[in-house]
């Protein structure tokens, strides 16, 4: 019997986007004009408009072909020396699917003394028909359970460009491997998050959906997508008692379950792994690095009772 990770199934195609974008509507140097177009002459499907506090559904330059997903960034910030704080991407369907944020509708910054009081900025966006993706934890100094004390969050980002450009800051997967040992059935997203045109065009999605806001959004909630620097990834699935990847040319593949080594190949050009899940893990994820030290990650297959179960068969 073969189980494929959601990205891997069904007839859609497979549409690249970036879920976290800044323009002049907050702090970001370049117009949502200029960046749509930057963005559609790279040959994305889609893009989110998340500038900070300030809600947006509109398509600046309609005539690029992209399709906008509506979208802001929320942020609370949390006491302490440095930078602590809980920012969290809201995305949204069309506006007659339910969406109940207006255009340009506008927000405060929350002040809180711990991050599970952000709770209610997670229950606006989700009263409003939304979906939440915790940002870049490391930038942001957050713990994996200052994550996990938010119940419903269910997507975060492994890999922000401009935490990367601007900050060194690349492990945010590091939480995500935490978050998920815990048992949170965690999809992991790669945005640009630019602020600068370089930054932009570094870290997508890519999901497995019809081209409107509401089909990516459902394919997102479903983690029918993966993340990317670069590589494609092909197929991710279980067969019996073994955990398979199919990817373009890369130098490395590695499968991680969290506390258990992670199983490597190493190679030129190498197009596929495959391996044994580790017993008693709850869920293996895959991670591809190509000759230009570009990233991709599979979302993780759960690994349930029944997995087991059948596995010993
Ligand atoms: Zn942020
Ligand atoms: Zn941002």
């Amino acid at each position: 019997m073969i189980v494929h990770q959601a990205a891997f199934e069904g007839k859609a195609p497979l549409l690249k986007g970036n879920l976290h974008t800044h323009t002049t509507r907050s702090d970001a140097i370049s117009s949502p004009e200029t960046v749509i177009g930057q963005y559609a002459a790279m040959g994305y499907d889609f893009l989110a408009l998340t500038d900070h506090r300030l809600y947006n559904y509109q398509n600046f330059a309609p005539e690029s072909g992209l399709l906008i997903l509506p979208g802001m960034e929320l942020d609370a910030n949390l006491p302490g020396p440095g930078c602590h704080c809980v920012h969290l991407v809201s995305l949204g369907p069309e506006k007659e699917r339910g969406n109940r944020f207006e255009q340009d509708q506008a927000f405060e910054s929350l002040s809180v003394s711990s991050a599970q009081e952000a709770l209610p900025l997670v229950r606006a966006i989700e009263e409003a028909g939304n979906l939440p993706i915790f940002c870049h934890p490391e930038w942001s100094g957050n713990t994996a359970q200052e994550i996990l004390s938010l119940p419903d969050i269910s997507l975060m980002e492994i890999w922000n460009s401009g935490c990367v450009v601007e900050n060194g800051l690349d492990a945010h997967a590091a939480y995500w491997d935490e978050v998920l040992c815990a048992g949170r059935r965690m999809y992991g997203v790669a945005s640009d998050d630019g602020h600068h045109p370089y930054q932009n065009g570094l870290g997508f999605v890519k999901v497995r959906a019809e081209k409107t806001p509401s089909a990516i959004l459902d394919a997102l909630r479903r983690g029918a997508f993966y993340a990317s620097c670069g590589p494609e990834i092909y197929d991710f699935y279980l067969e019996d008692d073994k955990a398979v990847l199919f990817c373009s040319p890369v130098e490395v593949i590695r499968f991680r379950h969290f506390r258990v080594p992670y199983v490597e190949r190493r190679g030129n050009g190498i197009m596929g792994h495959q391996t044994a899940p580790v017993k008693g893990t709850n869920y293996i994820r895959a991670e591809v690095m190509d000759a230009q030290g570009r990233m991709a990650w599979t979302n993780p297959l759960f690994l349930d009772e029944k997995y087991w179960q059948r596995a010993k068969k």
